[in-house]
């Protein structure tokens, strides 16, 4: 299994990953629309591997860009990070959710099915398990109905691979990615507003931002602040070497398996915040809010199964993160 397809690979967790392929020896094939991403993230990923992936510029919700795609290149598998992701966004425009993530997800498993290819990884979200009744959760926690249109393409995402049997699936249910590759030549790319934690921290300490806005301080956390499970994205990149292997090994089919992806460490926007100014030497101005509508209270993973199957944890620290993190910001 050498040449993966990599939706949506110029995106923040997609181009990391191709890093990671890269120095595993893969061949990634990027297909990215670019409706959240610039070519640049090119030169970025060139500067750290020594070497430009090929990169396509295609949109997985058209049949004849796959076709030409699938028709041209010889993939052994794929990895599918492509999609809408900001939750609130996919309050108003719901169809255009489904459309991409959904549609673009069929039209995809159309044309592997077509061309013979099997092996899938597909990017689910800990926003799968909403509001959990108990900390930390796992994989066999029952899913409650989704909580925006967005957390129900990815519940959707994840049962259309389980009714498709022909693919042998995997479904890595990340928690919360953050930081940037080290190097600072690839990171995340907010446009506009950033709706995330950390991107907002970095252009609050960088003096884009007024103010960061905590969003509740009355939660039932030991600080008041809600309570998130935090991982580098190098990390998470990692994470996704390790599945295209374990769907080397399982030859079998129907094969659908589904993973958390996180530390397993429950850290606060609080502690977030002021771990972030330790480390960089920098302040964070920041004024406390209301609670943002849709937040759960807390969530953090039981990372057990990940490391058990895929033999996988995450090893950077919080320090690790938001160091990387500032790093970036001050290249852009
Ligand atoms: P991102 O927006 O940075 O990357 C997604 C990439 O997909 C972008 O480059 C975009 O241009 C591309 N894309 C979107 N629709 C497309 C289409 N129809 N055809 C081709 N390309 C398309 O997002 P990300 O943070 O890297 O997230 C990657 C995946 O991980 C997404 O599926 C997201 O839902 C999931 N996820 C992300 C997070 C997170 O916090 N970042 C958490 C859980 C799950
Ligand atoms: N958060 C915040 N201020 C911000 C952005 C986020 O206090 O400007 C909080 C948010 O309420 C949540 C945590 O930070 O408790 C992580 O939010 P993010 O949007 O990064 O990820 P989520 O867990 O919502 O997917």
């Amino acid at each position: 299994m050498k040449q993966v397809l990599v939706t949506g690979g110029m995106g923040f967790i997609g181009s990391h990953t191709v890093v990671s392929l890269m120095e595993a020896g893969f061949r990634p094939v990027i297909f990215d629309n670019l409706c959240n991403s610039s070519e640049d993230v090119l030169e970025g990923i060139a500067r750290i591997t020594g070497e430009k992936p090929l990169f396509i510029k295609g949109d997985v919700t058209s049949a004849a860009d796959l076709k030409a795609l699938f028709t041209g290149h010889n993939i052994d598998a794929v990895i599918h990070f492509a999609a809408l992701k900001a939750v609130g966004e996919s309050s108003e425009k719901p169809l255009e959710y489904y459309h991409n993530n959904i549609g673009g997800l069929i039209c995809l498993l159309e044309a592997m099915q077509e061309h013979g290819v099997r092996n899938v990884v597909f990017s689910s979200s800990a926003t799968v398990y909403g509001s959990a009744a108990h900390m930390p959760v796992d994989e066999d926690t029952p899913l409650p109905p989704a909580m925006s249109p967005y957390g129900s393409t990815k519940q959707m995402g994840e049962r259309i691979l389980f009714d498709a049997s022909i693919f042998r699936s995997i479904c890595l249910r990340y928690f919360n990615p953050i930081g940037a590759h080290p190097s600072g030549h690839i990171g995340e790319l907010p446009l506009g507003v950033p709706n995330n934690l950390v991107p907002y921290v970095t252009q609050a300490a960088a003096g884009l931002r007024k103010s960061l806005t905590i969003f509740g301080e009355d939660y039932q956390t030991p600080d008041g602040t809600a309570v998130r499970d935090y991982l580098h994205v190098m990390d998470l990149a990692e994470a996704h070497v390790a599945a295209l292997n374990r769907l080397q090994q399982v030859q079998d089919r129907p094969h659908w398996e589904v993973f958390n992806l996180g530390t397993g460490k429950p850290i606060s926007v609080k502690t977030l915040v002021e771990t972030f100014e330790q480390v960089n030497g920098v302040l964070v101005p920041r004024v406390m809010g209301p609670r943002r509508q849709g937040d759960v209270p807390e969530l953090w993973a039981n990372p057990g199964r990940a490391k058990e199957v895929l033999g996988w944890n995450a090893e950077h620290s919080l320090a690790a993160m938001l160091r990387d993190a500032w790093n970036w910001q001050q290249k852009l």
